[in-house]
C-alpha cells in the first residue's frame, strides 16, 4: 500500500497462458517429468518462432552463456568482450567459464556498446570472444559489432535474455546467430519461472553444448531410465547440470503460442508511454532510432535526473520500478577481479548508470496502472524543474 491508500503498481507480474495447467498435469501425468520429448517439443516450436536452425534448452540463459563460452574451446583465461552495463549472471558466466570479463563503454542513445566501444576495447587487449546484450529488447547490430571485435562470428554469444520478439532488418534475434541465448526467467518477455535455451546456426556446436547441458554424457543418455534405453554412456566433454525438465518444457510451448499477443500489448504499453512522456522536463526517453528495428520492449528505460530520490518518491506514490543495470563495474567482487583500472574503462556507462530508471511494463499492466505511472512521474519531474 502506498501512502495514498492504494495498492501499489507491480514493477513486474508473469503472465501465464491458461493451457500451462493441463500441460503441467498431462507431464506429471505422464511418468516422466526430467528432460525428454516435451523438451524436444519445445526446442522445435522455439526454433521455429525464432527461424532459428537449431535450438538447445537449457536451465537458464547464464548457464546458456557458460555452455557457449564452454562449448568454444577457448584457451583458459582468455579475454572476453562484455558491456559493464549487464546483469551480474553474465559476467559470472565468462568467470565461470575460466576467462577474463573486459569492459565494453556504451553508445548513450542506444545503451549497448557502439562499433567504436568494441573497436577501442578490442584495442587494448587481445580478445578471443564476445558476449553482446540486447538491452531491454533493442537488438544490437551483431555483425557490425563482430567485425569491429575483430572476431569470427563463431567467438561472439549473443546474450538474448531481452530478445524474444526483437528483430534487426527483418531477421529475427537469433535467427542467424552462431550462439544466441535466451532466458525464461519470472520476469522475461516468456516466463517459464526459470529456463533458458540457446539457439545457434551451427549442427556440431547445438550438438556439443546439448552433450554439455547433462554432464557431457553421451547422446540420448537422458532415455536410460525409460523402456528400451540403454544403461551404457561415456563423458567425452566435462559438462554442467544445466538441463531443462519436461515440466518447464511443457509450460515454455502453452508459452510461446501467447507471446505473439503479449508482445504486441507490450507495443501499445509503449505507444501510451511514449505519448504520455514526450514533452517532460529532464526526461530522456527509450531508444529513438529504430530503422530497420523490431524491439521487443522487455524494459521502458528512461533516463532521469536525481535517480535515485525519484525511485523512493516513486515508491511513496505506490509505483515500483527498478534499475538495468547496476554496471558489473560498480560490484564489489568484479572490482576486486578486474581492478580498478579496468573498472574505470566505462565512463560513459558510470555516467548514464546514475540516470536509468525502469518503468513497469508487462502485458497484464492496465491503463489505470499504467496512468498512475505516467502522473506520479510527471509530478515528480515537474517538481523539479
Ligand atoms: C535475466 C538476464 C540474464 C540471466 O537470465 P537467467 O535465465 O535468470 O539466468 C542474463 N542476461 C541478462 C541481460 C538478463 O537480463
Amino acid at each position: 500500500m502506498s501512502a495514498a491508500g492504494q495498492t501499489t503498481v507491480p514493477f513486474t507480474v508473469p503472465s501465464f497462458a491458461g493451457e500451462v495447467s493441463d500441460a503441467v498435469v498431462k507431464v506429471l501425468d505422464s511418468g516422466w517429468v526430467t528432460t525428454g520429448p516435451q523438451t524436444a517439443a519445445f526446442e522445435q516450436d522455439f526454433a521455429d518462432f525464432l527461424g532459428a536452425a537449431h535450438v538447445v534448452a537449457v536451465a537458464s540463459c547464464t548457464t546458456a552463456l557458460e555452455l557457449c563460452l564452454r562449448a568454444m574451446d577457448l584457451p583458459p583465461g582468455s579475454a572476453v568482450l562484455t558491456p559493464s552495463l549487464t546483469f551480474c549472471g553474465a559476467i559470472n558466466a565468462i568467470l565461470h567459464a575460466g576467462h577474463r570479463p573486459v569492459l565494453v563503454d556504451i553508445d548513450e542513445d542506444t545503451l549497448v556498446p557502439s562499433p567504436e566501444t568494441v573497436a577501442a576495447a578490442a584495442a587494448r587487449t587481445r580478445p578471443a570472444a564476445m558476449v553482446v546484450q540486447n538491452q531491454g529488447g533493442y537488438p544490437v547490430d551483431v555483425a557490425a559489432l563482430t567485425e569491429a571485435a575483430g572476431l569470427d562470428r563463431t567467438r561472439v554469444v549473443e546474450d538474448a535474455a531481452h530478445g524474444p520478439g526483437a528483430a534487426r532488418d527483418g531477421a529475427p534475434v537469433g535467427s542467424s546467430s552462431y550462439a544466441a541465448c535466451f532466458s525464461f526467467y519470472a520476469t522475461k518477455n516468456m516466463p517459464i519461472g526459470e529456463g533458458g535455451a540457446v539457439a545457434t546456426s551451427d549442427p556440431d556446436f547445438a550438438d556439443r553444448v546439448r552433450a554439455m547441458r547433462l554432464h557431457g554424457m553421451s547422446k540420448d543418455s537422458w532415455k536410460r531410465y525409460l523402456p528400451g534405453g540403454s544403461w551404457r554412456y561415456d563423458v567425452k566433454s566435462i559438462g554442467l547440470k544445466a538441463n531443462m525438465t519436461d515440466i518447464q518444457a511443457s509450460i515454455g510451448r502453452a508459452q510461446l503460442a501467447a507471446l505473439p499477443g503479449w508482445q504486441r500489448t507490450r507495443g501499445e504499453l509503449v505507444a501510451r508511454y511514449d505519448a504520455a512522456l514526450a514533452d517532460l522536463p529532464g526526461l530522456v526517453l527509450p531508444q529513438r532510432d529504430l530503422a530497420g528495428v523490431q524491439h521487443a520492449w522487455h524494459l521502458y528505460q528512461v533516463r532521469v535526473p536525481d535517480r535515485d530520490a525519484l525511485i523512493a518518491e516513486l515508491e511513496a506514490a505506490g509505483v515500483a520500478t527498478s534499475v538495468h543495470f547496476i554496471p558489473a563495474s560498480h560490484m564489489t567482487s568484479y572490482r576486486a577481479v578486474l581492478g580498478e583500472e579496468e573498472c574505470g574503462r566505462v565512463p560513459v556507462t558510470d555516467r548514464v548508470a546514475e540516470e536509468l530508471l525502469s518503468l513497469p511494463l508487462y502485458p497484464g499492466l492496465s491503463p489505470d496502472g499504467q496512468d498512475r505511472v505516467v502522473t506520479a512521474l510527471t509530478g515528480a519531474l515537474r517538481a523539479r524543474s
